[in-house]
């Protein structure tokens, strides 16, 4: 396999509602960065039906050429079709690169796709980079740096796809969304051969919730083990509500059953990046850490001056969350 034969990074599109997932206008964003890097274009994929529109957004958000299958047999994500579609298309362009947002559908479909492609695949990944060379200039030559938590999330490695094209990695990006209707790309559509699938879908049941979810929060205020007590816990509620944002958590907490696991930050909850993150009792474990150490302005409150979450903070207050967090929400309710 000659490596410099693959070129542009392909990133796959989800959209729920006719509308593009989050996770997908981040990896565009992601892909940018590391495109203009390695000097290759971005290249979006989109599937699905009636999806024209959607392929035109992707252009906004940072693709350079996108490639859209609309076909009858794609209108609901199935394994099958999917990995179809996506096969015939990277054997058709040859990206050097294939990032796909770590949800549900990536975690689903990419290793099987890594299969048919002979490639390697890094999933979950918190952090895509690039060698840095010794100038402080970044390394064309080498591959993508793949970042994810092993060991049950007590090491954090970085693996290379040396040999293979393309690289894949599913994503859990977490990066600011830029969106510029000037810019300019091409928009191609591909008709992959698709069997009908052995799968059929019976029944959608859409979660209905009124709620905001945290990675949409600008500030977000965040409770550890350390808020004591469930009456406590609940204040987080009263000062966020003052600060205009959201609540929340550690796995902690989730696993005392205090809240719920939509609104658990880290490794194995949502990946946030607010303006504003402030904490109450949080240790500072790695498994958090890696869902929010991207946050603009970070705060952290603990008792302990010897927490690790301090090292992750801009500031950092020794104090127990009884005293201080009554006396925040009072002084700033006034
Ligand atoms: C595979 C795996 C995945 C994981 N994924 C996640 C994840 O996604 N998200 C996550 O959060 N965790 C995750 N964890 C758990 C993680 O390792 C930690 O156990 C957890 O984050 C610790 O939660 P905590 O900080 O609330 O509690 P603790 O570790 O109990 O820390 C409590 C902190 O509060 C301080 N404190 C105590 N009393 C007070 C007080 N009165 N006032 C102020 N401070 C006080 C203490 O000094 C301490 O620093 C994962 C673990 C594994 C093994």
């Amino acid at each position: 396999m000659n490596l410099t034969d693959y070129k542009g990074i392909l990133v796959y599109i989800e959209y729920e509602n006719k509308s593009i997932c989050q996770i997908s206008l981040e990896l565009l964003q992601e892909a940018r960065v590391l495109a203009d890097i390695f000097n290759e274009d971005v290249i979006a994929v989109v599937l699905g039906y009636d999806i024209k529109d959607l392929a035109d957004q992707c252009v906004y958000y940072g693709a350079d050429i996108v490639w859209y299958a609309d076909n009858i047999l794609l209108e609901e994500y199935l394994t099958e079709p999917c990995t179809d579609a996506l096969e015939f298309l990277v054997k058709r362009i040859n990206p050097s690169s294939l990032l796909i947002g770590s949800s549900y559908q990536g975690r689903d479909f990419a290793p099987r796709l890594a299969i048919r492609l002979g490639t390697g695949l890094t999933a979950d990944c918190t952090e895509l980079g690039v060698k840095v060379l010794d100038d402080g200039t970044a390394d064309p030559n080498q591959g993508i740096l793949m970042t994810r938590p092993t060991y049950g999330g007590n090491l954090i490695a970085t693996i290379v796809c040396e040999n293979h094209r393309p690289q894949m990695a599913t994503v859990r990006s977490s990066m600011k969304i830029i969106k510029d209707t000037t810019r300019e790309g091409i928009v191609n559509e591909f008709s992959p051969l698709l069997k009908k699938s052995r799968v059929k879908i019976l029944e959608t049941i859409i979660e209905k919730t009124t709620e905001k979810k945290i990675s949409e929060e600008s500030v977000l205020v965040v409770g550890g083990n350390g808020v004591g007590t469930e009456s406590m816990f609940k204040e987080l509620y009263s000062l966020a509500k003052i600060l205009n944002g959201g609540v929340g958590v550690t796995r902690s907490l989730v696993e005392k059953e205090w809240a719920e696991h939509r609104i658990q930050i880290g490794q194995t909850g949502t990946i946030v990046r607010p303006e504003l993150y402030i904490s109450f009792g949080v240790l500072g474990a790695i498994q958090h850490i890696t869902g929010m150490e991207n946050s603009s302005c970070i705060i952290a409150i603990n008792k302990d001056r010897d927490a690790p979450i301090f090292k992750f903070s801009h500031v950092g207050i020794v104090g127990s969350t009884e005293k201080i967090l009554p006396k925040l929400i009072e002084r700033l309710s006034k």
